[in-house]
This record gives structure tokens, sequence and C-alpha cells, in this order.
């Protein structure tokens, strides 16, 4: 089971809003928002928050300001840079959340969705773009090659729970590696330059992103919201909303 998700780091409504209509996207998604996107709350893909918690002591705080500005209550959650604690696993039980995705085990196959002891699934991560091109950078020696089709073909090929986790800002860079990024970030993150308009000629992110869904859809294979795959592993109600 296959969960694309994506978390909207730095993305302008203007461009999330293009990002939607340019690509067609293989199934429910999960969308991972730091602030609320009106249109997205209107589609039936799912909406949960995505804060930036640089300060553990107003986690709270931080994450409310934004699950209030969604149109709904969202059943689950991402922080940025996968900020997590004891503390604010609790916390999130008591807010009512029914999961969190951010535990980190890539390549892994076999992942299900497992308890944290405060009341909350968690939905671990297969992929994700930005930890696939900075293994490289920082593990030189392995000589970890990124966007390796044999990570598409497992998802696609194997039982299990499979979440990838992309950027759209990646995508549509076509981020190949910490490198290029660096070079534009500035102008992406301060003058709010299109990322439409940086886009890297070769092999990146957007590539390999268009190489998932296109083996998703040869194999009959559709995306899954995280509250879906939930339920289709028997962890939460049948009854359940999608969220
Ligand atoms: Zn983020």
């Amino acid at each position: 089971m296959i969960c694309l998700t994506f978390d909207t780091d730095y993305m302008s409504q203007e461009d999330l809003k293009k990002f939607m209509d340019v690509y067609s996207l293989p199934g429910k998604v999960t969308f991972f928002a730091h602030e609320d996107f009106p249109f997205l709350t209107a589609t039936n893909h799912e909406v949960g928050p995505h804060p930036f918690i640089t300060d553990l002591s107003t986690w709270e705080a931080t994450t409310e300001r934004i699950a209030k500005d969604l149109q709904y209550k969202p059943r689950g959650i991402r922080t940025h840079s996968c900020v997590f604690s004891h503390m604010i696993g609790i916390g999130l039980g008591k807010l009512g959340y029914t999961y969190i995705s951010q535990d980190q085990h890539l390549f892994q196959a076999g992942l299900k969705p497992f308890r944290h002891p405060w009341g909350i699934w968690e939905l671990p991560i297969y992929y994700m773009d930005n930890m696939d091109f900075y293994t490289s950078k920082n593990w030189s020696a392995i000589g970890h090659v990124p966007f390796n089709r044999d990570v598409i073909t497992a998802a696609v090929a194997h039982e299990g729970l499979y979440v990838f986790d992309f950027h759209p800002l990646h995508i549509l860079l076509n981020t190949p590696d910490h490198a290029y990024y660096s070079s534009v970030r500035d102008r992406v993150v301060g003058k709010r330059v299109s990322p439409f308009d940086l886009r890297f000629e070769g092999r990146g992110v957007g590539e390999f992103f268009m190489e998932l869904c296109d083996a998703m859809t040869e194999n009959g294979e559709r995306s899954y919201t995280c509250m879906e795959a939930l339920r289709l592993s028997d962890c939460v109600s049948t009854e359940d909303p999608a969220g």
C-alpha cells in the first residue's frame, strides 16, 4: 500500500495550486501543510498540519495555529524536520490526533503502522526526497545513489506500507542534490521566486517522482491517504471518516 504524502514547505498558494493543476496524482494523497490552503481542503485529499517547531516549549501553540485555520479538524500531523518527543506524543494524544508520520525507516520493506504509547499511531516513512540526496552528501563513503529505481520497484511490487514523503518544492525544482538546493534556496525562500522558474535539467526529485507515478499507474496501484491506510490496516474503525 502506497501513501503519497507532501510537505508544503515554502510553497505559495499560487504555486501549490499550479502544482495540483500540472501533476495528476495517482489516487488520494495526504498534504502536511504549513498554512491553510483552502483549495486543498476542498478536495478529497487529506490535509494535516506541518508546523515548524523551533522551540519545544511552544510546540502546541505553533501546531494549533495551523490546525485551527484548516477547514476541518485534522486527524494526522507531520512536523517540519520530523520534530517529535514523548512530550509531544502525549500532547498530540490529548489534542485528539489519530496519528503522526515522522519516524524514518528509509528504504526498508515490511513497514506497518505502529502504536506510540501516547495514544497515537505512527505511519513510518519509507522514502523522503531530501533525505535521499542528503544521504549521498553525508555518507559519501558508502556510494549511496539517490533516486534509485529499485526503491520504486520494491514499493509497487511488495506487501506492506510505503509512505513516500515528497516536497512539492523539490519536485518542481527537480532538486538533484544539496548543492543545487543551496544555490537556489535564497531565491525561493527569500525572494519568493517561483520554483517553476528554477527547474534543474537532469535527474532529480521531479524526475524520480514522475517515475514513481508512472510505475504506480502501470501496475494498477493507487495512492491512499494516511487515514485510509490506518483503516485498511484495521488500526481505526472503517466508520472513521477518511480525514
Ligand atoms: Zn517541512
